[in-house]
């Protein structure tokens, strides 16, 4: 493209050297004046349309190329087993929110996998590792659908009673066995209860995994009601909420048969945690605690 441009360069320089002038001058003489003016007038019109063209061209290159540059530069965001990237990447223009499930797999997990289907939606389910094996189906079904898994401690322990090697183990044992069903390692992990010390926020930091809070506590393992649940939802909920939620009430579950279609409603998409902080953030910083982007 740039030699194009050159060449018409080249020919722009050659038609206006005075020799060729003189040409043109001794020309005048022996032929038409208006012919000649018409011929030139013609010629310059070509160089001119062709090096617009070769300019347009140029540009679309150009172009195409900070196209090119910024997919290469865009965050690696967390992908669901066969899932497309370009799939997960949230709308910019609409408020986003983080549901996400505690405690399970449990007896309602299935049922609110369906329904964030259905709504085509999706959530991130924070799953204890002694649990996996034996829901091994149900977690692969999940993470297919798009959701994300995050590990929430191997047995739900109270992670500040354990030495720095248990609480190591804790959460690494339950990150292989996520990887191993759903082929992604999880980057952020739940601590059971909220408890964190110095000794949780060290080895998270070791590991590179990120503490996930919450912003909305619904306390569906208190009221196990399903208005009270929707009620606290649809009250505290903003752009960049993190819902603190447990698939093991059939009041959760069906709370989100009001708060799914009515957030829809309000205008705002259901985003993996993941996809949360890799849109409003870049990044998550290891050993931190992270309640959400309001
Ligand atoms: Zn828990």
């Amino acid at each position: 493209m740039k030699k194009n441009i050159s060449a018409v360069f080249i020919c722009l320089l050659l038609f206006l050297n005075p020799s060729h002038l003189e040409v043109y001058g001794s020309a005048l003489e022996e032929t038409d004046l208006s012919q000649v003016l018409l011929e030139e007038a013609e010629l310059l019109q070509a160089l001119l349309e062709e090096a617009e063209l070769s300019q347009a061209l140029l540009g679309e290159a150009e172009l195409s190329e900070n196209i090119t540059s910024k997919e290469e530069t865009k965050p690696t965001y967390y992908l669901a087993k066969g899932q497309a990237a370009e799939n997960t990447f949230p709308d910019p223009s609409k408020p986003m929110i983080a549901l996400t499930f505690d405690d399970g797999p449990g007896k309602y997990t299935p049922q609110i996998l369906d329904l964030l289907k259905r709504y085509d939606v999706r959530a991130s389910f924070c799953v204890v590792g002694y649990m996996i094996e034996s829901h091994r189906d149900i977690i692969e079904k999940s993470a297919e659908n798009g959701n994300e898994i995050i590990g929430h401690s191997w047995s739900h322990t109270n992670l500040t009673k354990l030495s720095r090697s248990q609480i190591k183990d804790e959460i690494v044992d339950t990150n292989s066995l996520i990887e191993s069903v759903t082929g992604s390692c999880p980057n952020f992990y739940r601590p059971p209860f909220g408890d964190v010390n110095d000794n949780v926020r060290k080895v998270s930091e070791e590991l590179g995994a990120v503490i996930l809070y919450w912003s909305v506590d619904t306390r569906d393992w208190q009221s196990k009601d399903a208005q009270k649940v929707s009620e606290i939802i649809l009250s505290e909920v903003k752009d960049g909420s993190v819902i603190l939620c447990h698939d093991l009430y059939a009041s959760t579950y069906e709370a989100m048969r009001t708060v799914i279609p009515e957030l829809i409603e309000r205008g705002y998409q259901f985003v993996t945690v993941s996809e949360l902080i890799n849109f409003n953030r870049g990044t998550a910083e290891a050993g931190k605690l992270y309640y959400g982007t309001q």
